[in-house]
């Protein structure tokens, strides 16, 4: 079976304002993932603690939520086979530390906050944050 998905990707604060938006969109590419739609925004902090809901009880969700608040932000719809996982394992582990070798977290990640990119998780959570981004 194909199992052709899209899952949503951002590039957050900390690689937009180092210019790494091309580099991070080549990667994409590179590993077979179409970007269907792309924009630049930036987001308040109450549409940021909309988006990151599901952390609401972390002692990191303020911090977070300010985080990616603070600067502009690409919003990215990727497409292609099995592309929630496979984005996943192009930017690797959470902690850029403990990230793989080759992925994005790795290559470009300055920390547990400031970690590159968000990816959904889950076909649920891929649809819900698509739409949260790309209502039309
Ligand atoms: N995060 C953090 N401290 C932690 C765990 C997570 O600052 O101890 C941030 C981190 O930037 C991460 C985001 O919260 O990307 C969402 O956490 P999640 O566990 O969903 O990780 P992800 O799905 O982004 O790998
Ligand atoms: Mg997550």
């Amino acid at each position: 079976m194909s199992n052709v998905e899209q899952t949503l990707s951002i590039i957050k604060p900390d690689a937009v304002e180092r210019n790494l938006v091309d580099k991070i969109q080549k990667k994409f590419k590179d590993e077979k993932l179409i970007i269907v739609k792309t924009k630049k925004i930036q987001i308040s902090k109450e549409e940021a603690s909309e988006f990151y809901k599901v952390h609401q009880t972390k002692p990191f969700f303020d911090r977070l939520c300010s985080y990616l608040s603070s600067g502009p932000i690409v919003v990215m719809i990727l497409e292609g086979k099995n592309a929630i996982t496979e984005n996943r394992r192009i930017m690797g582990a959470t902690d850029p530390k403990n990230a793989e070798n080759g992925s994005l977290r790795k290559l470009y990640g300055i920390s547990i906050d400031k970690n590159s990119v968000h990816g959904s998780d889950s076909p649920d959570n891929a649809k819900k944050e698509i739409n949260f981004f790309f209502k039309d």
